[in-house]
This record gives structure tokens, sequence and C-alpha cells, in this order.
């Protein structure tokens, strides 16, 4: 049987790979990528062949992955994070019909709400709700809508794709979708380049996030009414009840 493997390969640094993800790629005969992810696994891997593609040709980069795995080599193909968050695990799956001889198995990664929220202090220790404000394949009034509600119902958000060259205000956006619920004294909380060079994790108010430009490799934490200051750390208390 021909093997793809999903891998999610977590924030970057290699410490913060599970063991499953290494023995998955140390059984690949190729690892294929967009090509930033590809750099961070090269060095562990050196002996592996590559294959990589710009950002948003996801489709192309599965197809890859299905002609690599026909030809009987075995394939890593490899997200950040996790591959089934905002990654390529669903798409994997929804060209699979096209290659029924390709058994897939997706390999999970810690995602940038985790590690992220570890370098902030305890930010998600409640419910909580996960965001991307790209709008390249959601239609925009939508995300607006679920960051309302998810205000509205007082969940911890992690937002993910919170900028990029196109979308340099969209985070100024959500703030001010997010301002019409919450006060502008919520606590919040970015981090940038998570497990990898220049990590930056930053506490700081809504209102202020209102006024921080952040590139597309920040992952940024929305408090919820509980959400507090401890030690300069992010914590949300684990329930509504005092200790
Ligand atoms: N599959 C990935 C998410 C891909 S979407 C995961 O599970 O983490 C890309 C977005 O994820 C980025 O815009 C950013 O918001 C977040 N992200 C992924 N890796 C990150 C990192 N190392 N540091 C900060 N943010 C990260």
């Amino acid at each position: 049987m021909n093997m793809i493997y999903v891998v999610g390969i977590g924030p970057g640094k290699e410490s913060a790979m599970t063991a499953e993800a290494r023995q998955a790629m140390e059984a690949s005969d190729v690892i294929i990528g967009y090509s930033k992810y590809v750099e961070l696994v090269r060095p562990y891997f050196s002996d592996k062949a590559y294959l990589d593609t710009g950002m948003r040709k996801e489709a192309d980069r599965c197809r890859m992955a299905f002609e690599q795995a026909s030809s009987g080599k075995t394939v890593s193909l490899v997200c950040s994070g996790d591959a089934g968050i905002y990654g390529m695990a669903g798409l994997i799956y929804e060209l699979s019909p096209s290659w029924p001889e390709t058994e897939i198995v997706v390999v999970p990664g810690i995602t940038a709400a985790i590690s992220g929220g570890a370098c902030l202090g305890a930010p998600i220790g409640h419910d909580f709700a996960v965001i991307s404000l790209s709008d390249l394949l959601t239609p925009w009034d939508l995300i607006e809508k679920r960051l309302k509600y998810a205000a509205m119902g007082d969940f911890n958000i992690a937002l993910y794709n919170p900028s990029s060259h196109k979308r340099h205000d969209y985070l100024q956006k959500a703030c001010d979708i997010l301002l019409t619920v919450h006060s502008g004294d919520l606590i919040c909380g970015y981090v940038q380049n998570i497990g990898r060079e220049g990590e930056k994790a930053v506490v700081l108010t809504l209102s202020e996030l209102r006024n921080t430009q952040v590139d597309m490799f920040t992952t940024v934490f929305i408090g919820s009414t509980r959400t507090k200051v401890i030690g300069g750390k992010m914590v949300t208390p684990r329930g509504y009840r005092d200790v």
C-alpha cells in the first residue's frame, strides 16, 4: 500500500516535535511542504529527498504527495503546528478518492494555540475558540460573526493568521468587533515566532492590541472576562469560582 503521512511538526523547534512525527519522517523517502517548513526539518533528516512549493499551492502539494506515493515512495507531507488545524489533512482526504491505492495517516502536532499559550502562561485555561482572520477561504462577514459570538460567549480566543501584507489592518478590524462586546481593559497577549528564532511574548490590553501591528508569524490571544495578569503572565482561571 502506498503511504502518505500528513505530519504536524509543531511550532518549529526540534524539541517540540513529537516522537511520532519524527518516526514518520524517518520512515519516509520524500518530505514535501511549504518551503519554510521544509527548511525547518531538513537539518534533522538530511538523507531525505525534498520537494517544496510556494505558500498558496496547497492542492499542488497534495497532488505531488499522491504522485510520489503512487511511484512507491513513502511520503511525509509536513505542516507547521498540527496538520489538521488550518493544515493539509482535510485537503488530502478531499483529494483522496482519486487515489484509492494510497493510505493516509495523520500525525498530530502541537498547534500554535498550545505552544504559544505556554509562552504567555495559561491564557486558555477555560473554554476557548480558535478563529483564523484569513479571508482567503472564509468570507469576512462569517469571520466577524464568529468573533462576535465567541466574545459574547466569553470564550478565550486564539487568533491565527492575524495579519499579512494585504491584510495589515485585519487585527484592528477584529479588535473593533471584540470591543463592541468587551471592555478595552480585557487582558490579551500575542506571541511571535513561537519555538523559533526571535520568539517574543507580550501581554497587553485589548485597546493596546487594537493599535499593535503584528505579522503573520504571530498568534494572538484574547482573554475572557476572567483572564488576569499574574507575575507578568496571562492567566485564565479554570472556572468562574474564586479559589
Ligand atoms: N497548522 C498550524 C496553523 C497554520 S495557519 C498550527 O496548527 O499551528 C498559520 C498561522 O498559525 C500563523 O499565521 C500564526 O497565527 C500561527 N502560527 C503557526 N506557527 C506559528 C509560530 N511558530 N509562531 C507564531 N504563530 C504561529
